[in-house]
């Protein structure tokens, strides 16, 4: 499958996957159009407009409610302090960020959520994630203890689903 890469690796401007102003080459590096790059600056290879991607509408519309973290069928639904929302629909890895505050950090292919620990529903994020097969508790303890940033969790590397 096509990479979608988030950003721009020129500007660092955010390009997501229903952007129509991103141009990758073959090897999938990405920028946005405006640059009127001529080739690829990285393997001068011939740059292409990407195609878009529909990202799949969430199941359920959800209103932004009170600040707190949800697991949901669809995902991860984070409703920030500002009113803003995340989702994540496919988790790949989770980390653990301890700078002073300690932040549960979920990433996925096209996107991440950074969520403090004093979200509400950080509890029942945790359980849900103690459950993924893998789940490395130990360096979550460690995450508690110590600062800086520990992976608890990686995605299997798994073959491509055969068709
Ligand atoms: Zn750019
Ligand atoms: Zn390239």
């Amino acid at each position: 499958m096509l990479e979608m890469r988030p950003v721009c690796e020129k500007c660092g401007r955010e390009l997501p996957p229903d952007s129509p102003d991103a141009v990758i080459c073959s090897y999938e590096c990405t920028f946005c159009r405006e640059h009127e790059l001529e080739a690829c600056p990285n393997c001068k290879g011939e740059l292409v407009r990407r195609p878009t991607r529909v990202l799949p509408a969430p199941a359920v519309a959800v209103e932004a409610g009170p600040p707190g973290v949800q697991v949901t069928p669809s995902g991860y639904l984070l409703n920030r302090q500002d009113g803003s929302q995340g989702r994540l629909s496919d988790l790949e890895k989770v980390e653990i960020l301890n700078e002073d505050e300690v932040y549960f950090v979920l990433i996925g292919p096209e996107n991440s959520l950074v969520i403090p620990q004093s979200t509400p529903g950080t509890a029942e994020l945790l359980a849900h994630l103690q459950k993924l097969p893998g789940f490395q508790h130990d360096k979550f303890l460690e995450a508690m203890d110590g600062q800086g940033r520990f992976t608890c969790w990686e995605r299997p590397a798994t073959a491509e689903s055969a068709p």
